[in-house]
């Protein structure tokens, strides 16, 4: 048996099915792990002793039904998680304790999961490099200073590094996929309304979801299984058949049209990126796949329609951090001073500028100029891929422009961090689901991933089509214990 932090989610629950190791054993192995894996700056906050006494209790009765038996599971820390310190990587919610429990963690914890601990991620998940959290940058394991990408950079970096079998994130605009691309590891955004975002810290409530982070596509579909339900406490969630989409999984894409859009060929691509796309290509035609070019016309304004849609989404969601009802206070002569002071002093410069661009293009004046237009043409690109898809069952695009970038690198040029965002923004725009898997590396020996878009709560196809498309690529991580240490 391959050492257990090494063995994927299907392994793991195989095993514990099997009886061949306890859910104390492998909560214990990711904790030990972690403890030499401070360099890294994954976690947040640990879960890790009741973790273990959890472990103990499950193992003494075991219930082998469950999808996630016994699976110790550490998760973005946006996910709200009842008597654990949630705080969304911002010092506004240092000492923030839910009374209440997130859907989407409700659900791994009802199917046996336990709760490791709670993973780093840029401030209110507005990044793209985990470089904006009040608690510190996270270092990608692959290479020694680089970023794991953002805003869910503690927990691809915690999937990569072998700290927890699977996790979850979130995505309002390519937070899943950008940092999976970056870390070798699989990462998918779901449909719109799949996943409920009842607990989950608000970014931009019309774009944010909830998707799984994992090493491979088969325990991308167990997990999406698991947390995707409808739910009456979210209003946006959609009720809905949700496949069983591990058993459904299949490499059998033959005759799929898949679509290759012109313009996400973007100025100044690196060739590395170029060529990645066509290998897939390549193996997509090689699965019996067919190619089609499509075009997807408005791309260009996906990421200025986000940079206004976002900010105002973001500007509106947190004002409610105002030193009364959530965590953080900076005490005032008045009522007014001590909204100031708790506003300046608690939030970063990164969530800081949304919030003036948000409520610049929500006020009196600037509204129908920016914040319309920007939800006018939000509807033109939704409609490009209407029109795509009348054509093709699923589009395959690069996940990022480039490979990893070093830290600090990118941190005094706001646009140039943006600009990581081009090919998973859209998708985010018109609610679609997407998935980012590892496809090939740099000429650093950094993983690249390829991006698989598909229809409205077709999930199930796009799952399928990286299921091929994986075991052709045949990526091997092979990252060095650089950052393991033996002292705490
Ligand atoms: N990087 C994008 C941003 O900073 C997306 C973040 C996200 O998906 N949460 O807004």
């Amino acid at each position: 048996m391959s050492e257990i932090t090494s063995q994927s989610l299907f392994e793991l629950t195989s095993n514990i099915k099997e009886k061949k190791l306890s859910s104390e054993e492998i909560t214990k192995a990711f904790i030990n792990r972690a403890e030499k894996s401070k360099k890294l700056n994954v976690y947040v906050t640990d879960n890790f002793e009741k973790a273990i006494d959890q472990s103990k209790k499950f193992d003494s009765n075991p219930n082998l039904d469950f999808k996630l038996p016994g699976i110790p599971i550490a998760v973005k820390d946006l996910f709200c998680t009842n008597g654990v310190r949630t705080t969304a990587g911002s010092k506004i919610l240092n000492n923030f304790v839910p009374t209440y429990e997130s859907t989407v963690t409700q659900n791994l914890w009802s199917q046996g999961a336990i709760l490791l601990g709670k993973l780093n991620c840029d401030e209110f998940a507005m990044g793209s490099s985990n470089e904006t959290s009040f608690f510190g940058n996270v270092q990608n394991p692959v290479g020694e200073n680089l970023v794991p990408g953002g805003s869910s950079g503690g927990s691809s970096a915690a999937v990569a590094a072998n700290l927890t079998p699977v996790t979850i994130g979130t995505d309002t605009g390519g937070s899943i996929r950008q940092p999976a691309s970056f870390t070798g590891t699989v990462g998918l955004k779901p449909t719109y309304g799949s996943c409920s975002r009842y607990g989950i810290v608000a970014f931009a409530s019309s774009l944010d979801q909830a998707g799984p982070m994992t090493k491979n596509v088969r325990d991308c579909s167990m997990l999406l299984e698991v947390i995707s339900s409808f739910d009456q406490k979210d209003s946006t969630s959609i009720d809905y058949k949700r496949n069983y989409y591990s058993k459904e999984l299949s490499k059998d894409i033959k005759g799929k049209k898949i679509g290759i859009p012109k313009e996400y060929r973007v100025d100044n691509m690196p060739d590395e990126i170029e060529q990645l796309w066509k290998n897939g290509i390549a193996y997509a035609k090689d699965c019996g796949a067919e190619i089609i070019d499509i075009s997807l016309p408005h791309t260009n304004y996906a990421l200025p329609t986000y940079y206004i849609v976002a900010p105002a989404e973001a500007s509106s969601n947190l004002a409610r951090y105002d030193g009364v009802k959530y965590g953080f206070r900076s005490p005032g002569q008045n009522l007014i001073e001590m909204y100031e002071k708790t506003r300046s002093e608690g939030f970063g410069d990164e969530v800081k500028r949304r919030i003036m661009i948000g409520t610049y293009v929500l006020s009196s004046g600037y509204y129908d100029a920016y914040y319309l237009k920007a939800q006018k043409v939000r509807q033109l690109i939704k409609k490009d891929f209407d029109d795509a898809f009348s054509k093709v069952d699923a589009i395959l695009t690069p996940s990022t422009p480039s490979s990893a970038f070093k830290i600090g690198e990118k941190t005094n040029d706001p646009v140039s961090m943006y600009l990581n965002d081009i090919f998973t923004v859209p998708i985010n725009l018109a609610g679609l689901p997407g998935i980012s898997i590892p496809a090939g590396k740099d000429k650093n020996n950094y993983p690249l991933g390829l991006q698989v878009i598909g229809k409205p709560f077709d999930e199930q196809n796009i799952l399928n089509i990286s299921y091929a498309l994986e075991d052709k690529i045949n990526f091997k991580n092979d990252i060095s214990d650089w950052w393991l240490s033996e002292y705490k």
